[in-house]
């Protein structure tokens, strides 16, 4: 059952339960939660005196600060939906993000005003730019940090705590939520077209947080770190949404800096957190990570992207501490299927992949075939998800909603197949499959083999154009540090592992693969390459 009608009454029983407790951690600043409730009663009056009114959207374009959990809390308390737009955006995406939206207000990053916002806000429906700096609520001058992070006025825009402060002591009116109303609309990456506003609504968010709690065990011994980033849907709900339910802090680093977030956690001791493997990978591999950098986490989760069960042993080895598997999409509002807290995944005999967990409470997965049939158990198909995380729909898009979504159940365009014990397994994303001479390749496959090798840090499979065969397998492979290897090592490796129609003809060794904040590989800039 959904404990909580709306994400706003779940905050709020956060706020009853402990006023003096912790709400947000900063570096050496806190915000407790009667603190942030006064903020957000400051802003949401704020906003509605400026004339925004129920349904209205409030654009945050921020990093990890304190000042996004409060824009997301105020809007709620005026009765409107938060748009999360990833601080990555330039000039094109985030007209595009405003326009599509129709956000009237933005919360913005000084800096991302003056080098990307100046110029975009005049063509959209955005009256109100409120702004602030990375630096407020703590004190540090971090050169790692917040070069190139300035605290300047803007002509046309308000500083955000200064408004705040106008309005400081006042309430705003109750407002009626219902659990079908959108809490905040989440962007896809558009890498499989234009960006589409995902409307997470109330319920979707209550829910997720409770799987968090109680399947994840995410918050409930200490705080919440975290490492994912806010405007993403792992970061909204897998940091923001739980640590408010729960009640527990949340310990927030403005972006993510290996060396940065290694310090903030011995600093902060924290005991949850969820990002990408590849994010994790870099934290290992920065210099002067030891063990105890980890030693205060209880649990440890992997979402978002791929991991291989190679990447899972290196985890452990280097942290002592089990990586726990989550699997879902901003259409399932964070987790579809999750691996529950103190049982490992299984890896599959056959494809050698790690099981991305069993389906959360309340969810139905079906592996279905091109025409939405379903296919028996152990089959590969597209996975299919209905549940309490699923999304209404796509924002102003109802083609597309009718595409993704029909008759409210997600089509995840995912590869994967359910094994008898209803353990889940990806085999890939159904766009990336490579087609070899007619012969199917899985990346994913291709790049577990790799990551077996012990110089292999991270790779990427792509298909590249081939005269003879149609498509071909090549492989991007980046490095452990000190580690040496030769591309013809690294062919001969997996052409002794795996059939020969899969092994990569042909290896390419660079520094660095080119990601998403989010820590997704970019595979089109690589196919593009
Ligand atoms: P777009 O839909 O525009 O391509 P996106 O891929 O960034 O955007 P997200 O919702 O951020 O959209 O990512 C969801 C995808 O991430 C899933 O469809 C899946 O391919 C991948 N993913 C998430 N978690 C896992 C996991 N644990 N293992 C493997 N893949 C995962």
């Amino acid at each position: 059952a959904v404990e909580f009608d709306d994400a706003l009454a779940m905050y709020r029983a956060g706020v009853a339960a402990d006023p003096d407790g912790v709400a947000l951690r900063y570096f050496d600043g806190t915000v407790t939660r009667r603190e942030l409730d006064e903020l957000t009663d400051g802003l949401a009056a704020g906003l509605l005196a400026d004339g925004f009114a129920p349904g209205d959207r409030l654009a945050v374009y921020l990093q990890n600060v304190p000042q996004f959990v409060i824009a997301m809390v105020a809007a709620w308390k005026a009765g409107g939906v938060m748009v999360s737009i990833n601080p990555m955006s330039r000039t094109r995406e985030l007209s595009y993000l405003l326009a599509d939206s129709g956000a009237t207000v933005l919360v913005c990053l000084e800096h991302l005003y003056d080098e990307v916002a100046r110029d975009v806000v005049p063509g959209t429906g955005v009256r109100l730019v409120l702004t602030t700096s990375g630096l407020d609520f703590q004190t540090r001058d971090d050169e790692r940090l917040f070069a190139g992070v300035t605290r300047q006025r803007h002509e046309g825009t308000t500083d955000l705590l200064e408004f705040i402060g106008q309005h400081r002591g006042q309430t705003p009116p109750p407002v009626e939520l219902a659990p079908d109303d959108v809490a905040f609309l989440t962007y896809t990456s558009g890498t499989t077209g234009v960006p589409k506003g995902a409307m997470n609504t109330h319920r979707n968010v209550v829910f997720t947080a409770q799987v968090y709690r109680d399947w994840v065990r995410a918050g409930r011994d200490g705080s919440v770190f975290g490492v994912a980033p806010l405007f993403h849907i792992t970061g909204l709900i897998g940091h923001v949404a739980v640590s408010m339910l729960v009640p527990a802090p949340l310990v927030l680093a403005y972006r993510f800096e290996p060396q940065v977030v290694l310090d903030a956690f011995l600093e902060h001791r924290p005991t949850f957190t969820i990002g990408a493997i590849t994010a994790f990978s870099a934290l290992l591999n920065a210099p002067g990570f030891t063990k105890d950098h980890f030693a205060s986490f209880t649990s440890i989760y992997s979402g978002g992207a791929a991991i291989s069960p190679a990447a899972e042993r290196a985890f452990l080895e280097a942290t002592g501490k089990q990586v726990h598997n989550a699997y879902g999409l901003t259409e399932t509002t964070s987790p579809m299927t999750v691996t529950p807290f103190g049982s490992p995944s299984p890896v599959d005999p056959t494809s050698g992949a790690l099981s991305v967990g069993v389906p959360a409470p309340n969810t139905v997965v079906r592996i279905q075939d091109d025409e939405g049939q379903d296919l028996p158990l152990g089959e590969v198909g597209e996975i299919v998800a209905e549940g309490p995380q699923v999304v209404a729909g796509y924002w102003g898009k109802p083609e597309e909603t009718a595409a993704n979504l029909p008759g409210g159940a997600l089509r995840s365009g995912d590869v994967g197949f359910m094994d008898p014990q209803g353990w889940v397994f990806i085999v890939d994303r159904k766009k990336d499959m490579i087609n070899a001479s007619g012969y199917k390749v899985w990346p994913r496959e291709v790049e577990d083999v790799l990551a077996e090798h012990p110089a292999v840090r991270e790779s990427a499979v792509v298909g590249v154009p081939d005269e003879k065969r149609g498509e071909t397998v090549k492989a991007y492979v980046s490095l452990r540090p000190g580690a040496s290897v030769t591309p013809e090592e690294l062919i001969a490796h997996c052409r002794e592992r795996m059939a020969a129609y899969k092994y990569p003809r042909s290896v390419e060794l660079i520094d660095e693969l080119p990601k998403t904040v989010t820590g997704k590989i970019l595979r089109r800039e690589l196919r593009g390459a």
